[in-house]
């Protein structure tokens, strides 16, 4: 077999390991190396390209009443940020409603609606005046969270990964160029559950801004077209359960909705 029929084999035989993957307790044959592992893309507004996903930065507590009701003081923290894996990456297009999976091993689902920032250009040591410059496109994202295995796990000074980093932890809208709309430095940022307000904010209301969060991240890691960061969520995080309808907001973009099943 040529090079091209080997990889169009192991294409097949990848896409037959991970429908194996999503039976429950059912192990799926070994396929040949090497397999073909799916890389993640966002499609663009008003584009026939899609963004391709490097990395997802979060930060934390980044609103001052948030801050407060995880029980820190705002006041005296340096940011921190997070990562989560590229695929938990879930791609909710603008209209519909997907549907978004409880996870296993969690009684304390959370929302968290946040602006995300999409960058294009890269780079270390970022000066904040001219960090916007790197910034390729806006959207708005849901950092879903394990709240209670987070907190266990930050009770015990341990990695708190399984509360934040778990698969398709992270609905997300098409990205909207900044060509075309703009930075998003100010507006309404709310999220709704049932049709009923849970949060409701002021993307002005950040603590470190967006242009702040690429300056020091940058100074911890390169950074790389295609990495994306999910720049905090305001207050009023809270529970949801099966058959719950998520709507969440930002001026200037479409709502994004999923529902939990
Ligand atoms: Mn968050």
């Amino acid at each position: 077999m040529d090079r091209r029929d080997f990889f169009q084999n192991s294409a097949w035989l990848g896409a037959g390991a991970l429908a194996g993957c999503a039976t429950p307790g059912v192990a799926s044959p070994q396929p040949a190396t090497p397999f073909k592992v799916a890389a993640t893309y966002i499609p663009i507004v008003g584009s026939a390209e899609m963004f391709p996903v490097r990395r997802i930065y979060c930060i934390g507590r980044n609103y001052a009443a948030h801050a407060r009701e995880m029980g820190s003081d705002p006041t005296r923290e340096p940011p921190f940020f997070f990562q989560k894996p590229t695929d938990a990456i879930q791609y909710v297009a603008s209209g519909t409603v997907a549907d978004h999976p409880y996870p296993p091993l969690t009684k304390n689902y959370h929302y968290e609606a946040e602006l995300v920032a999409a960058l294009g250009r890269g780079g270390r040591n970022i000066p904040v005046e001219r960090a916007l410059d790197f910034v390729y496109g806006y959207t708005l994202g849901l950092d879903m969270t394990r709240r209670d295995l987070q907190r266990a796990m930050g009770d015990e000074k341990k990695p708190w990964k399984i509360g934040k980093s778990f698969d398709q932890s992270a609905p997300i809208g098409a990205i909207h160029r900044t060509a075309q709309t703009g930075h998003f430095t100010q507006g309404s940022i709310w999220l709704k559950v049932n049709g009923v307000t849970k949060q409701n904010a002021n993307l002005n209301q950040m603590i470190w801004s967006v242009a702040e969060q690429i300056s020091r991240l940058s100074q911890a890691f390169e950074l790389f077209p295609g990495d994306i960061i999910y720049s905090g969520t305001p207050e009023n995080v809270g529970p949801v359960v099966r058959g719950d309808v998520i709507e969440m907001h930002i001026d200037g973009l479409p709502n994004l909705s999923v529902r939990i099943v």
